[in-house]
């Protein structure tokens, strides 16, 4: 399905909601759209020892949350890259070389960058903003348009994450509320013992949970602020997405 202008979008959501789920479902439906995940833009970075990933690595390794300046030197560079922020060049090379030579932080909104509003601009963006800094950051160089709040029991995915065993040698997942092995607690094709990951238990859970809580309260009030906030609600994925696809085309395909 074709969009009719520039989609900038987040979602917000706990863990085990589903939002993988639903990031490739929307990427099916609307192929314009693209998916930017700030952790794998930091471990490219790693991995090809560029300054900035020398920076974040020490910081990611103790899972902490990389600096919001570094976040933003990230961010704003890849948009730019994919031609989705336009800048007279003479700026946008002298700022990029300057910031990754000399390591030097750009912490000012940045007055040259204009967000394309080309279809072909679309993105949802994964793991970032995670604070409402990043958020004001993020919205005075690109605008994110749609920010969605997904909504689903806390109990329902508890239930579904501590219903989870796996088959550790195959990877085979079984659930016992909706695809549970013929044998309780053995492999349907092998008859080897199953095994609940580590932190598929309620005590791990009730920690991102909190954790999740105290960062998606302040976000989803700036979003809500900013007037482009919508909820969408579900017990399984199933019952969102086709929810959020019609959030989605009112915005952008109506
Ligand atoms: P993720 O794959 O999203 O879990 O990100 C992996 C790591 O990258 C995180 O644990 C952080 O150290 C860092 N990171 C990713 N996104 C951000 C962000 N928006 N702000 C700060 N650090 C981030």
């Amino acid at each position: 399905m074709k969009l009719k202008h520039a989609a900038r979008v987040i979602l917000i959501g706990a863990p085990g909601v589903g939002k993988g789920t639903q990031t490739e479902r929307l990427l099916s439906r609307f192929p314009q759209l693209q998916s930017i995940s700030t952790g794998d833009l930091l471990r490219n970075n790693v991995k090809q020892r560029t300054a900035l990933g020398i920076q974040a690595e020490t910081v990611m390794k103790a899972g902490g949350l990389v600096d919001d300046s570094v976040m933003l030197r990230l961010i704003s560079n890849e948009l730019r890259t994919r031609g989705w922020l336009s800048a007279p060049a003479s700026a946008v090379m002298s700022a990029a070389s300057e910031a990754v030579q000399d390591g030097q932080d750009i912490t000012d909104e940045p007055p040259f960058s204009r967000p394309s509003d080309d279809p072909s601009a679309s993105f949802i963006l994964d793991g970032y903003p995670r604070t409402p800094v990043q958020a004001t950051t993020l919205d005075s160089i690109i605008p994110i348009n749609l920010a969605v709040s997904l909504v689903t029991p806390f109990s329902v995915i508890l239930d579904r994450i501590t219903s989870r065993w796996v088959h550790e040698p195959s990877g085979r997942v079984y659930n016992t509320g909706f695809n549970a092995p013929r044998t309780p607690g053995r492999d349907d094709i092998t008859g080897e013992p199953l095994t609940q990951r580590e932190d598929d238990n309620l005590e791990v859970y009730s920690r991102r949970l909190q954790r999740f809580k105290e960062t998606s309260e302040p976000l989803l009030e700036h979003y809500a602020k900013k007037g482009v906030l919508v909820e969408v609600d579900g017990m399984s994925s199933d019952e969102i997405s086709p929810k959020l696809f019609d959030e989605f085309e009112k915005m952008f395909v109506r």
